[in-house]
């Protein structure tokens, strides 16, 4: 298997006064399946751009298989890309929309046909070369798009949101194959999106973007367990943001000011330079919190329910915290919440509790 490493060497993108992309340096590993995360204007485009040649960094450099990519054109590159839209020739069968990029590379009818009829395979779209474009359905048109991709046979392949446009289930269903085959080729696959859900099924390593800048580089589990910055943590999944006082801290774990109803406590970077008496947010996801009696051990919250939603397999609390006034958002599971069917009901007081190695400073 060829080299399809990436590397982004501190690169910087500016149009005019505006810098668009500021990162240090990245490195992508051959094989690997990548995503950049973030919220629309990030610079995720841009960034993927950037990878296949669209656009050329106004600082630094890129560099595939350790090969710079100065100079090189968007068609010489080891690169294929998906757009949002697919960007296939509707009119077209799906055998001429997967051979075009073979065809134009001068690779001979019977090879062609060879390359797609394997290409169909890996798909699951066997039999449907005949078909015009028009006649498929979305998760078809999906299939068919990266059987384009890969009929160049890049090293790397650069996916701009493309489940974007297809419903629910059939962007779940997608993701999994996309996986699928991301691991059966072995290629490289460079994914963006905004959609966390995305990002954190199909990655091995996830970048978090925001404002240009690369937040956190991990894999899914880490980013999810220990955000490396505010961003990080209110943008992947959801959280709660307390603000608190460290009283005490002891290696990672910190005792926190509860806001007079008693003590918090949570897990800090080991590398964090906090200390006593400074400000701290204390960041707990919802479906950390569970209902505790009164004078539980551990730390508690003390709240008024204002509101409870049922979402089917969860139910979504929204309860006033005591202490600060803030609504904290509590989410409980299917046998948590059915004992406490009767009793979840607007106005009623609760304490929850959570393990302070799931609460992040
Ligand atoms: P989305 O998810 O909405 O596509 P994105 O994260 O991909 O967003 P980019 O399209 O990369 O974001 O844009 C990043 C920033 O750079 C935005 O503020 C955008 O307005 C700006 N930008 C992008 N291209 C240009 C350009 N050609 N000229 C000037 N500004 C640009």
């Amino acid at each position: 298997m060829e080299d399809g490493s990436v590397r982004l060497e501190k690169v910087v993108m500016r149009f005019g006064d505006f810098t668009a992309i500021d990162t240090t340096t990245l490195e992508i590993g051959s094989g690997e399946f990548f995503s950049f995360l973030g919220p629309s204007g990030c610079g995720k485009t841009t960034l993927l751009n950037m990878i296949s040649g669209f656009l050329v960094p106004s600082e630094g450099r890129v560099l595939i298989g350790g090969e710079p990519m100065g100079g090189v054109s968007v068609n010489r590159r080891p690169t294929a890309m998906i757009f949002q839209n697919l960007a296939l020739f509707p009119l077209m069968t799906v055998f001429e929309n997967i051979e075009f990029g073979l065809e134009v590379r001068g690779v001979d009818r019977k090879a062609r046909r060879e390359a797609s009829e394997r290409l169909l395979a890996l798909v699951a779209l066997e039999g449907s070369g005949p078909k015009r474009i028009s006649e498929l359905s979305g998760g078809q048109k999906q299939r068919v798009a990266i059987a384009r991709a890969l009929a160049v046979e890049p090293r790397v392949l650069l996916l701009d949101e493309p489940l974007s446009a297809l419903d629910l289930k059939l962007r779940q269903h997608m993701r999994a194959e996309l996986k699928a085959i991301q691991r059966k080729t072995g290629i490289t696959f460079i994914y963006i999106t905004h959609d966390q859900g995305e990002a954190l099924t199909m990655s091995d390593r996830v970048a978090v973007m925001s404002a240009g800048r690369i937040q956190q580089v991990a894999d899914p589990v880490t980013l999810y367990r220990s955000p490396a910055t505010g961003f990080v943590a209110a943008f992947v999944g959801e959280n709660n943001r307390l603000e608190t006082t460290l009283i005490e801290r002891q290696g990672e774990r910190v005792r926190l000011d509860g806001c007079a109803l008693g003590e918090l406590a949570g897990r800090v970077a080991a590398t964090s330079g906090l200390h006593r008496g400074d400000r701290a947010a204390l960041y707990i996801r919802p479906e950390h919190l569970r209902p505790v009696d009164e004078g539980e051990s551990g730390p508690t919250l003390a709240a008024t329910l204002e509101a409870v939603h049922f979402e089917g397999a969860w139910v979504v609390l929204e309860a006033r915290l005591e202490a600060s006034g803030e609504l904290l958002r509590v989410q409980l599971g299917h046998e948590i919440s059915r004992q406490y069917t009767d009793t979840l009901v607007a106005g009623r007081r609760m304490i929850f509790g959570y393990d302070p190695d799931d609460a992040v400073v």
